[in-house]
């Protein structure tokens, strides 16, 4: 009977654990192998300050917490700008770092043998004093671990953190801050680990670090993967299966002293299979936001197709872009090379050149995807020069991707709806102290949201993940998406590559009626039927230099340019 209910608190334990781990590899999509030293670290923090100096448990644990949270944003300003791949390698340091301290700072932490007895956690006079005491108390810390990360995940603070996790570039062109998130979620999800620890220690009344090493790490991954990566009730029920699985193995009596070999080379296998076949988990998460436990949320009242507040005149509308001296190398590249531009309110000017000519880069420095090596961008009377791309959308620079860079895993309608500017639900503050706002906020962004699809006639695509969609299609929800940040500057990079004429017309149809409304476009744009209906200006660029403006009429007119573009194979260098 004991032997049951403990299994029933280490469930919990690592359950909440895994919930806290779910947060960063579910959500935001790094595997971190240090949470377990998060874990370690909340546990040995509130031990050697219950112990060694006689602390109360509940001031013992906010410490423990606040340093686990230290230690999440330490290793959140570590993985920044790394890719997946290192993140799990740099984790897999700072948890062996850790352990090794736990090991040989002997006079804190006890070495090898660790700390004990350790005094069992009390709150206001009261405290657990056997097992089944602790079952009420894991019971709570564990529901309220996954009520936050169920708010966190499953909310518009969740679709942000989901948008990272498939493109960070894409996010921040949004307007999104992405570094805030990437902090918060790692400070959170330590804290998060370190409570749980704190907890542990407590409840085994002794600490040591074999409980925190590697074994703990690939535990709680393995609970996370088979409980489904996004997927916080996943991660309760895989980790009762995972934890009470060798007392299973035991009880049914397989040869004794084996059980812990089998039940280890099941975890390899079952996690094998699992990644090679079902990397997402056994459980998938919802491809909707907001929803209880299935069923997708119904799309906003079905808006007149063409339904144009969304095209309306924009606040700040009526600013020119302008670009001065750009140059941008690349090693020996220029891609740039002292490059003045100026996009008009209002028009629509053409940007083209062969491939190679620096077009795409032009629209990363316009808009700091990438900085600069000199020269100046300004809008209207704002300067941009060096500014980070999440903070030139938000002064309403919008652009389009060449390579398109949607939320692959995302629904269509989450794609669009994640682009609306200024969700109160993607605050913290809001999210757990205004619901009735956040509430508001996202009733808001899913009207705009499903205008903007049916502006460009995908409303009946809204609930398909959006890898599933021709490319013609993923193309518009690009546009959608744009639409949707409301932008008073659009930079599209080549709207109608790989799409077929209906899809063409449609998206020259959007762009006029933007310019229409005020609004400054600019587009890439590579077929020559194309740019001829266009009636704005164009600009040519060659080898990073501008070598001809002109309006579109006169530019086509030119023979020469229209024969280096588009008939000599010798500029051909794609
Ligand atoms: P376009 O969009 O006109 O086809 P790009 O702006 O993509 O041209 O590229 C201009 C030049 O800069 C090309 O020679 C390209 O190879 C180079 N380039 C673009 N981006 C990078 C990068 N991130 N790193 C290195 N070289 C790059
Ligand atoms: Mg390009």
């Amino acid at each position: 009977m004991e032997l049951w209910v403990d299994v029933v608190n280490q469930a919990l334990v690592f359950g909440a654990l895994a919930i806290s781990l779910n947060l960063v590899m579910g959500y935001l999509g790094y595997l971190s192998l240090a949470h377990a030293a998060f874990f370690g670290l909340g546990a040995y923090t509130m031990a050697v300050l219950t112990r060694t100096h006689e602390w109360p448990f509940v001031p013992a644990t906010t410490v423990a917490v606040l340093a686990s949270a230290v230690a999440g944003l330490v290793v959140a300003l570590a993985s920044l700008r790394m890719s997946g791949e290192y993140v799990v390698l740099m984790t897999l340091a700072v948890l062996s770092i850790g352990n090794q301290v736990a090991r040989s700072w002997v006079d804190v932490t006890g070495g090898a043998t660790g700390l004990f007895p350790i005094e069992p956690a009390s709150l206001f006079g009261l405290s657990p004093q056997s097992v089944v005491a602790w079952v009420p108390v894991l019971s709570v810390v564990t529901a309220v671990i996954l009520a936050v990360v169920w708010r966190l995940g499953e909310s518009p603070y969740g679709r942000v953190l989901k948008a990272i996790r498939d493109d960070p570039r894409a996010t921040s062109a949004l307007g999104k801050r992405v570094v805030r998130f990437q902090f918060q979620v790692f400070a959170i999800s330590a804290a998060m680990a370190g409570l749980v620890g704190a907890l542990w220690g407590s409840y085994l009344e002794f600490v040591s670090p074999t409980s925190f090493g590697l074994d703990a790490a690939m535990l709680v991954a393995a609970i996370v993967v088979l409980g489904g990566t996004a997927n916080p009730v996943g991660s309760v029920i895989a980790a009762a299966a995972l934890i009470s699985l060798p007392d299973i193995l035991a009880k049914l009596d397989i040869g004794g002293d084996n059980a812990a070999p089998i039940r280890n080379v099941a975890y390899g296998v079952a996690l094998i299979l699992l990644v090679r076949y079902r990397p997402a988990g056994l459980l998938r998460e919802s491809r909707h936001v907001g929803r209880l436990f299935g069923g997708a949320p119904p799309l906003p009242e079905a808006v007149a197709p063409g339904g144009d507040s969304v095209v309306s005149t924009p606040a700040g509308a009526g600013r020119r872009l302008g670009g001065r001296a750009l140059s941008k190398r690349f090693g020996a590249i220029a891609a740039l090379d002292d490059v003045d531009i100026e996009l008009p309110e209002g028009q629509i000017t053409a940007l083209i050149g062969p491939n190679g000519a620096g077009k795409s880069t032009l629209f990363n420095v316009l808009t700091g995807d990438l900085r600069p090596d000199g020269g100046t961008v300004t809008l209207g009377e704002l300067d941009l020069t060096g500014q980070p791309s999440y903070r030139t959308a938000r002064a309403g620079v919008g652009r389009t991707f060449q390579d398109v860079r949607l939320f692959q895993t995302m629904s269509v309608f989450d794609n669009v709806v994640v682009a609306v500017p200024e969700q109160p639900g993607e605050r913290l503050g809001p999210l757990f102290l205004a619901p009735a706002r956040v509430r508001g906020g996202e009733d808001a962004a899913r009207r705009i949201a499903a205008e903007c699809l049916s502006f460009v006639r995908l409303d009946h695509l809204a609930d398909r993940p959006v890898n599933d969609l021709a490319f013609g299609d993923q193309k518009l929800v690009a546009l959608a998406r744009l639409l949707a940040m409301g932008s008073t500057v659009m930079l599209l990079d080549e709207p109608s590559a790989g799409t077929d004429p209906g899809r063409v017309s449609m998206m020259l149809d959007v762009v006029r009626t933007l310019a229409g409304s005020g609004r400054t476009v600019c587009l890439v744009e590579h077929n020559l039927d194309v740019i001829r209906r266009l009636e704005g200006r164009a600009y040519f660029l060659d080898e990073g230099r501008i070598v001809a403006v002109d309006t579109v009429d006169h530019l086509m007119a030119s023979p020469a340019l229209v024969e280096s573009y588009f008939g000599g194979p010798a500029r051909e260098r794609a």
